[in-house]
């Protein structure tokens, strides 16, 4: 009977809210992810041959930590992505943020769920953090695209933390700057509001945001969140860049 009446509303939520591919907005049949075999075909997966903090690709090897994150590690613990950036997934997140798509934000979110959950740590965050963006860069675009991921990943366990942590500097965009010149164009770009530390003190955060690069960005909200008391940082993004 019960699972009659579950079968039954999870028909009706598919049939008032339809799964619809990222890549061409076709819907997608039976409670799979948003992204249909022909979109999916233009995407690389994350793999196991990645990096278990950045998820960078190993060339060669087997060592769980790339060379990078074993000399300096980053100040988040583990990063998860759904896919390389790149075909369906690069062209849906161009329309999402600079096209202002932003119903996109439901099935990317998803991805991003899907990501995280693969990667083991589904769930056990206390606080999500949408990376934020300037003031300034928020009114110019009208939303914040990791704003609208987090409140699509329908983790109903964790507090979501829209406001816990600010944009100070309005630094220019990351796109075309070498690793090391991401790291200083970040630097201090990020604090938390005050007044509103006690609440990721002994927390597991989760910061999410749409791509992951180099890291830095990610890195500098991580360190501020742990400077503040957070216990574990992890993040999760749609895709991760090469
Ligand atoms: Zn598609
Ligand atoms: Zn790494």
């Amino acid at each position: 009977m019960w699972s009659l009446l579950r079968r039954g509303a999870s028909a009706l939520g598919e049939a008032f809210f339809p799964t619809v591919c990222v890549g061409c907005r076709q819907v997608v049949l039976g409670g799979a992810l948003p992204i249909c075999d022909a979109c999916d075909e233009t995407i690389e997966r994350i793999g196991a041959s990645r990096c278990s903090i950045c998820a960078r690709r190993f060339v060669a090897g087997a060592a769980v930590v790339c060379g990078t994150c074993s000399s300096s590690p980053p100040t988040f613990a583990r990063g998860s992505a759904y896919c390389v950036h790149g075909g369906a997934v690069a062209a849906a997140i161009a329309r999402f943020k600079y096209g202002g798509e932003e119903s996109l934000a439901r099935p990317l979110g998803r991805l991003v769920r899907a990501a995280f959950e693969a990667c083991g740590h589904g769930g056990a965050f206390d606080v999500v953090v949408p990376v934020p963006l300037h003031i300034r860069r928020l009114r110019s675009r009208g939303f914040n695209q990791a704003v609208l991921l987090v409140r699509h990943l329908g983790i109903k366990s964790a507090k979501i933390g829209v406001s816990l942590i600010e944009r100070v500097r309005d630094t220019p965009p990351q796109t075309g700057l070498s690793a090391r010149e991401r790291r200083v164009n970040v630097a201090r770009a990020f604090r938390m509001r005050p007044g509103l530390e006690k609440q990721v003190v002994g927390a597991r955060v989760l910061l999410v945001d749409d791509v992951l690069t180099t890291g830095a960005t990610a890195n500098e909200c991580a360190r501020v969140l742990r400077n503040a008391g957070a216990t574990d940082v992890c993040v999760a993004v749609v895709s991760r860049a090469e």
